[in-house]
């Protein structure tokens, strides 16, 4: 784990502490000495085969931040399609909406690389002419096992050493569909013996019967993404072809074809970092698993990192870049811990957010000595920091939610909400003192009994006495129904990756818990995704799926510290 990675106290973070970018810093050093060869280009290069995550958030800032280090610098959206069995449109509309919404603009520059499959074929041909491919007709389990291993070098079989007369005739046989699937591949001919195991003989072409999301049946061979993506980083003039570490093992291969196709000033692989992040799976084979064992509500589900997940969730994207920025880019892979995100949107959120009020476990307050079918209305600041955000009037009348959390049969002395003949404020309303307790058969508090202290307008004692406690509160008659999705994470395990005997096994049963509750009449006028921070209880979002005026659906998007958690788990 890098030192740039390392856990830290997520709500101390330090801006001297800034982990650094030594990709970006070595792309300021190369343009400071004039070193580019070209105008300074990146790109992203999804595979449309799944939905974007949090880790592609990380390349994505990366790759288009860099090309903001030089006046003419550019990044490039390009879909890594090379596989047509997995890939669909609707993926590459999710990703291109995923991007957009994080802020970044590829203008002009979409890019596919099925777009290039003439001219990797054209390139294919001239390797085979070179003697520099061949193909061969053994199957690829076959080839596998005569490629030896880390101990074991390579051993070649006849078709190596036919004439590029031949593997030319061969290969046009295998694009014209004269072979099946499987029964030939086109192989660059490097070096069976190479210590790098990618170097000894690299597929390049497999025959797949599979019509292409947007090349059709035009093609039934398909280039391997080795031979794919360096040509395809080469044709867009790409300068900088950022991936992660995994591809380090590719490096070489990447470089021999460029240098076998004499791309002049050819484009160069630099590998960082991935993110990971505690509680959290981003490989997509298991984000898919998810989805479709059912253990989530589908690729947006609120308690996915996918980036159509947090997005649901209420994570606003400026938390999400910010986030990026600030762990940085390392030559280590490293875990980060997941309170630094929750810490982002925290920041965020408590900024800019409006202030409303609503109740997730809804009691019922009786104030027995307010008049029936009084109404007022109280006038709430929207934000306590931000007089521009405005006000609002929030009606209160005789009968009112208050949450059952703030209620306590034997309270402690530390205990500044409602008890037993105790006083609290409502908050910007006046004062009440619970004088009776009303039960059900069980013993279960039902509603209570309040007294209204009519000298207590805005909340404020007439006679200067003190009341400590302030809770939130809604009128019952005025109230909107609510239903809300209460989120924890999706893993109870800091590490799920590792978990036995799958990742499955570290799930948190208690990830979700819907309630049915009460919010400001006011929210019924919100819009789908609006987000609110409801008083004392956390950031939440109304659900842009199901959320209705008549039927509101809000998410937790996070609760807010807790300031009676810390003080209970201290007694
Ligand atoms: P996964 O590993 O989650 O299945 P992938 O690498 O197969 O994802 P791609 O569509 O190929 O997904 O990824 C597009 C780009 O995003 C690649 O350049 C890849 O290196 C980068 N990327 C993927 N996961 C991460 C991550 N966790 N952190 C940073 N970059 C990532
Ligand atoms: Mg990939």
């Amino acid at each position: 784990m890098s030192g740039h990675d390392r856990k830290r106290d997520p709500e101390a973070p330090r801006a001297d502490d800034q982990p650094g970018n030594f990709v970006a810093e070595l792309v300021e050093q190369e343009l400071a000495q004039g070193a580019l060869p070209r105008r300074l280009m990146t790109r992203f290069p999804p595979e449309p085969n799944g939905y974007l995550h949090i880790g592609h958030a990380k390349s994505i800032a990366l790759n288009f931040g860099l090309a903001t280090l030089s006046k003419d610098g550019v990044c490039n959206l390009r879909f890594d399609d090379t596989n047509p069995e997995t890939e669909s449109t609707e993926f590459v509309e999710s990703i291109q909406n995923d991007v957009r919404w994080l802020g970044f603009d590829w203008g002009e520059r979409l890019y596919y690389a099925s777009d290039y499959f003439d001219q990797l074929y054209a390139w294919a041909e001239q390797l085979i002419a070179k003697g520099l491919a061949y193909v061969d007709v053994r199957s690829e389990e076959a080839i596998r096992e005569a490629r030896g291993d880390f101990h074991r070098p390579g051993v070649a079989g006849p078709e190596r050493d036919r004439s590029p007369e031949e593997n030319l005739a061969l290969f046009r046989k295998m694009r014209d569909g004269g072979f099946e699937e499987g029964e030939a591949v086109l192989r660059a001919k490097i070096d069976l013996a190479s210590k790098d195991v990618k170097l000894r003989d690299p597929l390049m072409y497999r025959i797949k019967k599979v019509p292409h999301h947007r090349t059709g049946t035009k093609w039934c061979i398909y280039p391997m993404y080795d031979w794919a993506h360096g040509q395809s980083d080469a044709i867009e003039g790409v300068t900088h072809s950022i991936c992660t570490l995994e591809f380090v093992n590719h490096h070489a291969l990447y470089d021999w074809f460029l240098a076998a196709l004499e791309i002049p000033e050819p484009p160069r692989q630099i590998e960082f970092g991935k993110l990971n992040l505690s509680y959290t799976v981003l490989s997509k084979r298991r984000l898919q698993r998810l989805v479709n064992e059912g253990h989530v509500r589908g690729w947006d589900d609120p308690r996915l990192a996918t980036l159509a997940g947090l997005r649901r969730r209420g994570y606003p994207a400026e938390a999400i870049v910010a986030f990026c920025e600030r762990i940085g880019v390392s030559r280590n892979d490293g875990v980060v811990d997941i309170g630094l995100l929750e810490h982002e949107v925290r920041e965020h959120l408590n900024a800019h957010a409006p202030r409303r009020m609503g109740v997730v476990r809804p009691l019922k307050v009786v104030l027995e000595n307010y008049p029936e079918g009084q109404v007022e209305q109280v006038e709430l600041a929207n934000h306590p920091m931000d007089p521009s955000m405005g006000t609002r009037t929030v009606p209160f009348s005789r009968e009112l939610w208050i949450e059952r959390d703030d209620w306590m049969d034997e309270p402690p002395k530390q205990w500044f909400r409602l008890g037993p003949g105790r006083e609290v404020r409502l908050r910007g309303a006046a004062i009440v003192r619970c004088t009776e307790v009303v039960r059900d058969a069980d013993g279960v508090v039902q509603e209570l009994r309040c007294h209204w202290d009519p000298e207590s307008k805005g909340g404020n004692a007439a006679d200067g006495r003190k009341v400590k406690g302030t809770i939130h509160w809604l009128s019952a008659t005025h109230a909107a129904p609510c239903e809300m999705r209460l989120y924890e994470r999706l893993f109870a395990d800091e590490n799920p990756n590792a978990a036995e005997p799958d990742f499955l096994a570290a799930l948190n049963p208690e990830s979700l818990e819907i309630t049915q509750g009460f919010v400001e009449p006011s929210l019924k006028d919100a819009a789908a995704g609006a987000r609110v921070q409801l008083e004392r209880l956390g950031y939440f979002v109304l659900d842009t799926h199901d959320s209705r005026p008549e039927h509101l659906v809000l998410n937790r998007t996070i609760g807010l510290k807790d300031g009676w958690a810390k003080i209970a788990a201290k007694l």
